[in-house]
């Protein structure tokens, strides 16, 4: 029988789920329909008992539901239930809703593909300590990262996953702006530079080392204010892209237990946004 996915976000229209995992399912021939579905926030629950009913094989899950929905599944695999955010749902053999976080582990599987080698023990600054921020901070932890400091605005926030995670340090951005030469590799994952977003860079680039690894997790546009300031220092530079691709390429690898193509993907949705 055809299997059927989805992503679930409030708003979805933008998501470029449904085209990539819908073209993965063409290339790899796999009899399967992926659709956008808009689920407001007083509708989560409703709309989770439905998806089960209707016998989806699995969802994706956007803002602003990530957190929200936990409390509708009946598992949690390990990392998600850490994070406490949840961006992939599985039905299991046993019919059952199993939740897992795909966007950490799908972050590191990016930035280890575009440089190559990376030493984990060097000293990586992480920007920002939102949803997205923690779950890279859990899976950086997991994937054997051991110098990890988190800079953000409000330095609480940053606290608390280094209190969670029980290692590595937690400063303000004015803190971060003035060691910046004392780290080697630099996650950027504040909105700023978005296309719609508002804001500038939190803090002045100007002590950036060189030859350092800049990630910024915002893909559109594929060059940040970050990134650019990044490159001029001689930089190895790492979009979100491959971010966005591999998340989407662990939840396929739930889901069907095969692995779709992420180059040719990230190749395609580099050209869309504009990108060589
Ligand atoms: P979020 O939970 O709202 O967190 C936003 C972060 O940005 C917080 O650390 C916040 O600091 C900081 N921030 C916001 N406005 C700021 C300002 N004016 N000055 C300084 N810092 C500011 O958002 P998120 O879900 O983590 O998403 C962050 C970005 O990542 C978005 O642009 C999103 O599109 C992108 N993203 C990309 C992917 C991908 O696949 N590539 C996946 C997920 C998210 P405070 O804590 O002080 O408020």
């Amino acid at each position: 029988m055809k299997k059927w996915f989805a992503v679930i976000g409030d708003p979805i229209a933008q998501s470029k789920s449904p085209h990539m995992h819908n073209a993965w399912y063409m290339e790899a021939g796999v009899d399967a329909a992926y659709i956008p579905v808009h689920v407001k926030p007083e509708h989560l629950e409703q709309a989770v008992a439905s998806f089960k009913l209707l016998g989806t094989s699995g969802w994706n899950v956007t803002i602003p539901h990530k957190q929200t929905i936990i409390p509708f599944l009946d598992e949690l695999d390990e990392l998600a239930e850490k994070m406490g955010a949840v961006n992939t749902v599985v039905r299991t053999a046993e019919g059952k809703l199993k939740g897992y976080n795909t966007d950490g582990a799908g972050f590191v599987r990016s930035l280890e593909e575009a440089v190559g080698t990376i030493h984990r023990d060097e000293p990586l600054l992480l920007i920002g300590a939102g949803g997205a921020a923690r779950g890279i901070a859990f899976a950086l932890q997991q994937a054997g990262y051991t110098k990890i400091t988190i800079a953000n605005r409000t330095v609480a926030k940053a606290q608390a996953i280094i209190d969670e995670m029980q290692a590595g340090r937690a400063i303000s951005m004015q803190e971060a702006e003035s060691t910046l030469h004392t780290f080697k590799i630099f996650v950027q994952t504040t909105p700023a530079g978005m296309t719609t977003g508002d804001f500038d860079l939190p803090f002045s680039l100007e002590k950036f080392p060189t030859g350092a690894i800049a990630a910024d997790i915002v893909y559109n546009p594929l060059m940040t204010p970050f990134l650019l300031a990044a490159e001029e220092k001689g930089a190895k530079i790492v979009n979100g892209l491959g971010m966005f691709v591999h998340q989407g390429a662990i939840a396929y690898e739930h889901w069907l237990g095969s692995s779709p193509n992420t180059n040719a993907m990230i190749a395609h949705l580099t050209e869309q946004l504009g990108g060589k």
